[in-house]
């Protein structure tokens, strides 16, 4: 971009614009996964809703290349783009709750420890994901699974209207009742659609929960999946667990007899009386004895945050994922192997349930293709050493070529790695595809949004 046209930016927009020159350029091209390493020409750090149109525009009518950061969170650093422009939200965090109609209003730039500390101030919350820096942008316009999944669906379920900045620079409101085949395509269709500057949620009633971990073995990892497999679609929808494969981390609430270790377990959180959870959950010694379970009331936002110092920004990261409604015995084969030979400390293996009451909405409600799915499963390289970067990267490419097989063919659009072809993305919608294309051609004919896992525009 010349300089000309980056001063014309600046002049534009209330925010700060940040170019290679400035002195904040290397954090402000910095993300979450640092494995990722883009030199966009411009970041434009928005303040308003004015100042997203205003960018928009700007960026059209230059022909420049476009990027929308929410959070920053992506593991396809997806919010980048080389020489190109970075609409970035951060500047627009904020949630107002109305504890009476039990609804968030929160900024497109937030992050999701903003809405669960704001949302548990009136003993609220709404399903998101499970770490607290993640940004309720990207999380939502994938689809956005976690904690309450079970019990209330996914993120985008509780999505009750979104602010849209669209290409050609308009400001839209997309809801049930108002551009009713956007908000349809929100719900799931990533950010091709346009710049979401707020999202209104419904809230529900949880406060503190319960909380839980277990871990077996390694060598259990087979008699662990079998009895998971049955346990958790059978289970009270106020039951949820994920399972992982893991290195146990070196400090509490694990005993130092098993830190550094590989096993296998599930982190479990209870939605019914918190004070019941130890009983509720005694039924993981039906898997097996343990090598350590722990349970505990607990507030909700301490929930999110527990991996956000395990897993803190600047690691390297590689992941692939796909949804699965059973765990075949071969599966299971094929996760002992790949547990064997985890390649770091905190590479990972997990399986997240979307089954239950996101089971429950219809199919064609939103853009979200697997309402049939049990599991949305991601495998996950990271390490923090950058010299690890391909090791990371070749055990989760290897893992994924030997399950997706045994999965049901696509994946969580939010877990499809860097470099993964375009049909992956189809087949993440399935016969939704051409529908989401239709909306983009009404909404985004020219595909400004296109720095996203795309859906091209079609008649
Ligand atoms: P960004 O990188 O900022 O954006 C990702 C994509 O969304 C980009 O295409 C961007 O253009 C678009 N986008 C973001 N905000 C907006 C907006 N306001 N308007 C338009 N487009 C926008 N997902 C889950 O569902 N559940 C989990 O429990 C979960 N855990 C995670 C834990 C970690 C540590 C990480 C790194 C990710 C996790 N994810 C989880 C995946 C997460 O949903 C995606 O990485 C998501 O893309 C993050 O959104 P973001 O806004 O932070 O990302």
């Amino acid at each position: 971009m010349d300089g000309t046209t980056f001063e014309a930016m600046k002049a534009a927009l209330r925010g700060p614009v940040i170019g290679p020159q400035d002195q904040d350029y290397t954090e402000a091209r910095t993300l979450y996964n640092a494995m990722i390493d883009k030199r966009p020409a411009a970041v434009v750090r928005c303040m308003d809703a004015a100042d997203v149109m205003a960018a928009v525009n700007f960026v059209r009518d230059n022909g420049l290349e476009l990027a929308v950061r929410g959070g920053g969170h992506s593991g396809a650093g997806l919010c980048l783009v080389d020489d190109g422009v970075t609409i970035d939200l951060s500047p627009m965090r904020g949630v107002r709750v109305d504890p009476v109609a039990r609804t968030a209003r929160v900024a497109g730039g937030s992050q999701l420890g903003d809405l669960d500390h704001a949302a548990h101030g009136f003993g609220l919350a709404t399903p998101a994901g499970i770490m607290s820096t993640t940004g309720v942008g990207g999380l939502t316009l994938g689809g956005g699974h976690g904690y309450l999944t079970r019990k209330y669906g996914l993120t985008v379920d509780n999505l009750a209207s979104a602010d849209v900045v669209l290409a050609d620079g308009s400001f839209v409101t997309a809801s049930e009742d108002e551009n009713a085949d956007l908000f349809w395509a929100l719900r799931g269709g990533g950010g091709n659609f346009g710049v979401v500057t707020s999202f209104d949620f419904r809230l529900h009633p949880v406060d503190t929960v319960g909380m839980g971990i277990t871990v077996w073995p390694l060598d259990m990892i087979g008699e662990v999946l079998r009895w998971y497999r049955e346990f958790l679609p059978k289970a009270p929808e106020d039951v949820y667990g994920f399972f992982a494969s893991l290195v146990v981390p070196p400090g509490p609430p694990f005993p130092e007899e098993i830190h550094g270790q590989k096993m296998c377990g599930v982190v479990w959180c209870y939605t019914g009386d918190p004070g019941a959870v130890a009983d509720t959950l005694s039924v993981v010694d039906e898997a097996g004895p343990p090598a350590f379970h722990f349970t505990s009331p607990m507030p909700y936002p301490a929930l999110q945050t527990l991996f956000d110092e395990l897993i803190p920004k600047g690691l390297q990261w590689y992941w692939r994922g796909d949804f699965f409604d059973q765990i075949s015995d071969d599966a299971i084969d094929v996760h002992a192997r790949y547990a064997e030979s985890l390649p770091t400390n905190l590479s990972t293996m997990h399986l997240y349930p979307v089954d239950a009451a996101a089971g429950r909405v219809g199919q064609d409600d939103t853009a979200w293709a697997f309402r049939d799915a049990v599991w949305s499963g991601v495998i996950a390289g990271i390490d923090p050493d950058p010299a690890n970067a391909g090791a990371v990267t070749q055990w989760a490419v290897d893992y994924w070529d030997e399950l997706h097989p045994h999965s049901m063919g696509g994946a969580y659009v939010n877990f499809i790695g860097a470099g993964e072809s375009p049909e992956r993305v189809k087949s993440t919608y399935r016969d939704h595809f051409d529908r989401l294309g239709t909306v983009k051609k009404a909404y985004d004919p020219d595909n400004l949004f296109h720095a996203n896992q795309n859906i091209e525009p079609t008649a």
